[in-house]
């Protein structure tokens, strides 16, 4: 995913990320871009999954819709 301060690398993972270039850390919440439904999180060996209800799909954090929020 990419800083949208910067564009720069986010790391981390569920809805913590932070930029590697500018380092500021961000909130996300993701939505399913079908259904617009929030994905369950679900967390398998330290891995992150998200798997929407209503559509019953594994989604991936690129297709999903996504806000972000800048952490105080
Ligand atoms: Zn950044
Ligand atoms: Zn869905």
């Amino acid at each position: 995913m990419e800083c949208p301060e910067c564009k720069g690398k986010l790391d981390g993972g569920g809805n913590s990320y932070a930029c590697k270039s500018c380092g500021v850390e961000w909130q996300v919440d993701f939505s399913c871009e079908i259904c617009h439904g929030k994905p369950e999180m679900e967390s398998h060996c330290g891995a992150v999954t998200f798997f929407c209800q209503s559509c019953r799909k594994l989604k991936s954090r690129e297709s999903m819709d996504k806000t972000f929020t800048r952490k105080a």
